[in-house]
Formats: C-alpha cells, sequence, structure tokens
C-alpha cells in the first residue's frame, strides 16, 4: 500500500533539519520595492508610491530572476517577497511565477489593499506557501490614523474579501502602537476569525534603515511603554504562555563563551536583497560593513564575504560586555547588532526602550529572583 503524506509542517520538514548547520541559506527576503501605497507612522521603511528616484533604483525583472537563480543555484528552498509594499510593482505576478518556476516556496507578505482579482487567481493557480497581511486597525478611524491614507481600510478589506472569496487563506498580524492599541483585542479577534492558521502582534517598533530624524520621531511616539507592554502581553492568552515559557528558559542562563563576538544571533541563514540590489544578512542589518551590491558582486561571494565578516566581528566596547553581552533577558529584549545600529548608529550599544520592556516581562512573567533576571541592569533604572 502507498502512503501520502497529505501536509507536514514546515520546522517538521526531514529536509529542513537535515540542511541545518550546513552553511546554505535556506531562505531569502526580497524587497521589490521601499515604496508603499500607505505611510503607516511606524514603518521603518515605507518611501512614498509616487518617489522616482526610488522607482528608478528598483532592481528589474531580469535583476530578479537572476538573483534568484544566484540564491537557488546556492540552496535556497524558501523566498519571502516583501517591501514597501510589493503589489504596487506592476510585474509582480511575473516576479512571483519567476520564483515558483525555480521551485522555490514563496510567501507574499503585503498590507492587501493593492489585491485585485488576478494575484488572486494566480495564487489559486500557483499556490503561495503563505500570504501574511498586516492589520492596522479593526476600524476605519484606527486604521487610517496609523495609514495617513485615506480610502486604506476599505481597501483593506476588500483585499481581505477577494481572497477569502477565491479561497486563498492568509495568515494575519498587528503591530501594537500609540494611534491602535485601543482596538489590539479587536483586531486580535479579526485576525484570528480570518487567518489560515494564527495571528500574531508585536510591540516592538524598530527604527528607520535610512535614519530618518523626523521618521524616527515619529516611530517613537508610536512606541507604548514597557509597563504596557507587558499588561498586553499578560493578557493574550497566546503570548503570555510563549513568554512565560521564555522566562523561564533564560533564568540562570549561562554567559556566552565568547562575550566579545558581537553576532551571537543566527546572522546569516539566509539573507535578505533589498529593492535597490544591497544585500544584507538579515533585513535589519544596515550597517555598511555588511551591506553589499548585487549588481556589482555576484551573490554567493557576497553572502561568504559577509558571513565571514560578521564571524570574525569582535569588540571591546564596555557597554556591550558589561552589560548586553552578559544579559539573561536578552531574549526578552531581542537586542541584536542590528537594531542597536539603527537605535544609536553603534552595533554594541544597549538599546534602553528594548531594555526597559525586558524587565518589565521579567516582572510580570517571571520568578524575580531567579538567577539571571539580575544581570543587564540598565544603569539608574
Ligand atoms: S503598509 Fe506596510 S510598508 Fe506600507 S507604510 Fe504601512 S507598514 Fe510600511
Ligand atoms: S535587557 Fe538590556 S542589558 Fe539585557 S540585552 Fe537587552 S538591552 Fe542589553
Amino acid at each position: 500500500m502507498t502512503t501520502y503524506a497529505v501536509s507536514t509542517p514546515l520546522p517538521e520538514f526531514g529536509l529542513w533539519n537535515q540542511l541545518e548547520g550546513k552553511g546554505i541559506p535556506v531562505s531569502f527576503d526580497l524587497e521589490l520595492t521601499a515604496r508603499c501605497n500607505n505611510d503607516c507612522r511606524h514603518c521603518y521603511v515605507n518611501l512614498p508610491a509616487a518617489d522616482r528616484d526610488a522607482r528608478a533604483g528598483e532592481l528589474t525583472l531580469d535583476e530578479i530572476v537572476g538573483v534568484a537563480d544566484q540564491a537557488v543555484e546556492l540552496g535556497a528552498l524558501w523566498c519571502v517577497i516583501t517591501g514597501g509594499e510589493p503589489l504596487l510593482r506592476p510585474d509582480f505576478s511575473e516576479v512571483y511565477l519567476a520564483l515558483k518556476r525555480r521551485g522555490l516556496l514563496v510567501t507574499v507578505f503585503t498590507n492587501a489593499c493593492l489585491l485585485r482579482p488576478e494575484h488572486v487567481e494566480l495564487f489559486r493557480k500557483y499556490p503561495p506557501r503563505d500570504v501574511e497581511i498586516t492589520i492596522y486597525g479593526a476600524s476605519r478611524g484606527a486604521y487610517e490614523r496609523v495609514t495617513r491614507t485615506p480610502g486604506s481600510f476599505d481597501a483593506f478589506l476588500r483585499g481581505v474579501s477577494l481572497l477569502e472569496q477565491g479561497g486563498v487563506g492568509a495568515r494575519y498580524k498587528a503591530m501594537a502602537l500609540r494611534s491602535n492599541v485601543n482596538e489590539l483585542s479587536a483586531m486580535a479577534q479579526f485576525g484570528r476569525a480570518h487567518t489560515k492558521d494564527f495571528f500574531r502582534f508585536d510591540p516592538l517598533l524598530h527604527l528607520r534603515y535610512d535614519r530618518d530624524p523626523v521618521r524616527n520621531a515619529e516611530i517613537c511616539a508610536e512606541r507604548l511603554d514597557p509597563e504596557e507592554i507587558a499588561t498586553i502581553e499578560q493578557s493574550d492568552e497566546e503570548r503570555a504562555h510563549a513568554l512565560r515559557r521564555e522566562c523561564h528558559r533564560v533564568a540562570g542562563q549561562e554567559a556566552p563563551d565568547e562575550p566579545d563576538l558581537v553576532f551571537h544571533c543566527g546572522v546569516g541563514q539566509g539573507f535578505t536583497v533589498g529593492y535597490d540590489g544591497s544585500l544584507r544578512l538579515c533585513s535589519a542589518l544596515w550597517h555598511p560593513d555588511y551591506v553589499a551590491d548585487v549588481r556589482r558582486e555576484p551573490v554567493a561571494a557576497a553572502w561568504r564575504r559577509l558571513l565571514a565578516a560578521a564571524g570574525a566581528a569582535r569588540t571591546a566596547d564596555p557597554a556591550y560586555l558589561d552589560r548586553c553581552a552578559a544579559c539573561g533577558l536578552v531574549d526578552l529584549c531581542l537586542w541584536c547588532p542590528a537594531h542597536a545600529y539603527l537605535e544609536s548608529g553603534s552595533l554594541t550599544a544597549p538599546i534602553d526602550d528594548f531594555c526597559d520592556v525586558a524587565h518589565a516581562r521579567a516582572r510580570v512573567f517571571g520568578d524575580p529572583d531567579a538567577e539571571g533576571y539580575g544581570a543587564g541592569v540598565r544603569p539608574n533604572s
């Protein structure tokens, strides 16, 4: 008798485990554009939809196909199409099909506002691994307070219903912001009612890749207070459960063997190709020492060069060695060199806003007496 596997969750897929630690970039992100039809207050990337320079600098379809061929050659199995808003590209369908023809699993991140019947038809014929849709509010008022784009709420609802009528499942997520926090539970309800599997929200806002001071001030104004974050996380059963587990895992965790290494994370397990051909080891890592250009250097050579540079990076910065490198809470604050650079211009500076969130989470979810929670104390806190 022949047995067929109907479906296997990706993390349990046998090939995944076999690829771990083999020095293969299993997945890559493709930022088709930095432009967006919306103008969200918290967005770390968006440029106006009509920005001519940004549009002129975007990789062409041929260049994208070249990147995909090289990524597949390197062993990549999975591509995440993102932006800006990727559906702004008139050749979105051609890009999508080119990736599918190369056998890649494809995930599409979108705000859903620009979805049209032809996209839904494309997804029906050639299914994506996932379509992930961000919700900015549960009512027109909150949604458009965030997107600053009149008509975007109706466009979002239209996109959601087109996908549902076409039988294309999507996953939903949200950012918890000052402008929409009053509707977070309604957004969660919407997300859970429409998602194909789960809904998640994220309260940690990252600063802009271009370090624009005006836009960064807008992002900071949208950040929730640390105690507020811990409280809303506590009221969400799924998230509270995950954080409680994480708190117990980090308690008593030993300091790393080589604390002066800058990158302790899994940076370089994949890579990101930006709209302008920039190649980074992860989407947030914009430090110039770790950015290459696929228009000038083959993908494999660029990825290996940057990976070697990241692996060799060490620091004598006391702010890092005395605080973050020895901190038991790092997994609760999500400190990382890429975000440290975006916040302060230094790859090794602590991030005070994230630090306060980590301590608030430990107070709410952890055992304050447990070993490990005392490390990484913010001076004067
Ligand atoms: S919809 Fe997404 S890409 Fe567009 S501005 Fe909002 S957060 Fe940024
Ligand atoms: S909690 Fe604070 S000290 Fe610890 S890693 Fe995060 S920023 Fe650094």
